[in-house]
């Protein structure tokens, strides 16, 4: 049977980056930059006060207390044209521009109105001190941020800090999603023995959109040819096809054919991992399509490692979960050659990541993903493993 390793590369070898379309700052939140952002101007613009405070040159604070002139005051939005004189002080607050002549702040803390038109400066401040520079942050034509990352509210900030009011970001892609099962009803529907609630279309919408696609929920269809088809087209258009059930080994397991009448190129089909065995991906066109397990933990697992990777590679993306190595608290027993995707509860203690199952893991035991902080991965090879051993998690919070 495929290795894990090797299925994934061949979903990956065939993905073509989305097309960019522009969006306005206040509609970019978590969508994917398709290009660098390059600053057109220095953040900050000019020198300014990091305080509330008088504008001073500590050539004149030789010796402390001192009083000083005040010369005027500085507010922000406004620049100041006069020069600071020797024995003199300005007014100046957080984030106004820094008057020529001075060159350090003090903060008000330090300082004693003496009259309206005379400060008393009471502690030395050095040279340069409180001054925010000019490009400290940013300096114009540094790229910001990169081609591939996900906006988020600094994003925002930094792009409206740079002044871009439209930002340049992947389409997202489209990811029909068609339910089959005769035994599945919607949500709402009365639950007579025999029948099951359609999980997977919202499970599968719900990762879909977190990881930046736009799903397309196409409903459930039963597990007979005409309907299979007459649904499956339906999601011809999309980026990406996701069909859940009905591709095991059953005598009503019609999809894969279904998906052949359709110009489906089937490149693998189950693959060596639990959950999620059976397995399909190929194409239509140049359309991706998967033929996902029905057992709802199958499907969010198999979606996780291969579905999500794609949207990744799609979108320019890292295509790795994050990762750490966390010492586990229950033995695991396998018995087979294939890649185990364990649910597992995290734990910080002693300034250590400590793993426990979520408890039975079986593909139709949903609560294994509502309770899980990450999935721990155990390859092919390795056996038994005892409390202590270290695994390796991705974290899918
Ligand atoms: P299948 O992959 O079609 O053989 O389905 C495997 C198991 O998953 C069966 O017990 C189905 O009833 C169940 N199942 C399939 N699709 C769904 C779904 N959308 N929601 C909940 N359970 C499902
Ligand atoms: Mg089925």
């Amino acid at each position: 049977m495929l290795k894990y390793g090797q299925a994934l590369k061949i979903v990956l070898e065939g993905a073509r980056p989305m097309e960019s379309e522009w969006v306005t700052l206040s509609r970019a939140h978590r969508r994917v930059l398709s290009e660098d952002m390059v600053a057109a101007n220095d953040v900050p613009y000019t020198d300014n006060s990091a305080m509330d405070g008088y504008a001073i040159n500590t050539d004149d604070l030789k010796s402390v207390p001192r009083e000083l002139k005040v010369a005027g005051v500085v507010a922000c939005g406004k620049s100041v044209k006069r020069r600071l004189k020797p024995g003199e002080a300005m007014a100046i607050m957080t984030g106004a521009p820094i008057p020529r002549g001075c060159n350090s702040i003090v903060p008000v803390e330090d300082t004693e109105v003496i009259t309206s038109g005379t400060v008393k400066i009471l502690r030395k401040v050095e040279s340069g001190k409180n001054i925010r520079r000019s490009g400290e942050d940013v300096r114009k034509g540094d790229v910001v941020l990169k081609r591939g990352v996900v906006v988020g509210p600094a994003e925002l900030g930094m792009l409206a800090s740079v002044g871009r009011e439209r930002v340049r970001v992947f389409r997202r892609p489209a990811v029909a999603i068609l339910i089959t099962g005769n035994e599945i009803i919607e949500p709402g529907g009365r639950l007579l023995p025999g029948k099951v609630r359609d999980i997977n279309t919202f499970s599968l919408c719900g990762l879909v959109e977190k990881f930046g696609g736009l799903p397309l929920p196409l409903g459930i269809a039963g597990d007979e040819r005409v309907n299979l088809l007459r649904k499956m087209k339906k999601g011809l258009n999309s980026d990406i096809m996701l069909i859940s059930g009905g591709v095991s080994m059953g005598r009503f397991d019609l999809v894969r054919e279904a998906l052949t009448s359709l110009g489906y190129r089937e490149r693998f089909w189950k693959v060596a991992m639990r959950p999620g065995m059976p397995i399909s991906f190929g194409y239509i066109g140049r359309m991706p399509v998967f033929g996902l397990p029905g057992n709802p933990v199958s499907s969010m697992v198999s979606f996780l490692q291969f579905v999500r990777p794609l949207i990744m590679k799609m979108m320019d993306r890292p295509i790795d979960l994050p990762v750490i190595s966390a010492f586990l608290r229950t033995p695991i027993v396998k018995k087979d050659n294939r890649r185990h995707f364990l649910r597992v509860k995290l734990d910080y203690k002693n300034q250590k990541y400590f793993v426990s199952l979520t408890g039975p893991q079986g593909s139709g035991i949903l609560k294994s993903m509502t309770e899980c902080d990450g999935i721990a991965v155990v390859p092919e090879t390795t056996r038994a493993l005892k409390v202590g051993d270290k695994v390796t998690v991705q974290l899918i919070a």
